[in-house]
């Protein structure tokens, strides 16, 4: 399918940034797909068209406009799992 969601590239791109704000959480694998996983959840998808040169223009456009929703989102969704990780 041509189309990709600009979200799942932000969160994956700012959650070590994120990340690295709370040291004492877990940085795990497990940890780290939840994370994902819950501020998706917390985000509506933002779907761009990966036809040529349009997905870079489309995409930085969306980054900007977003990037503060995305990183409210993953702050939220670090604390959350933090407190409650799915493991030992
Ligand atoms: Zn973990």
């Amino acid at each position: 399918m041509g189309v990709f969601n600009v979200m799942e590239k932000m969160v994956s791109d700012s959650i070590e940034r994120v990340l690295r704000e709370y040291p004492d959480s877990c940085q795990c694998e497990k940890c780290r797909d939840d994370i994902a996983a819950f501020a998706l959840n917390q985000l509506k998808p933002k779907y761009a068209t990966t036809h040529k040169g349009e997905i870079i223009s489309k995409a930085q456009c969306l980054e900007t406009q977003y990037s503060l929703d995305v990183i409210t989102a993953l702050t939220l969704a670090v604390e959350r799992v933090s407190r409650q990780p799915r493991h030992e």
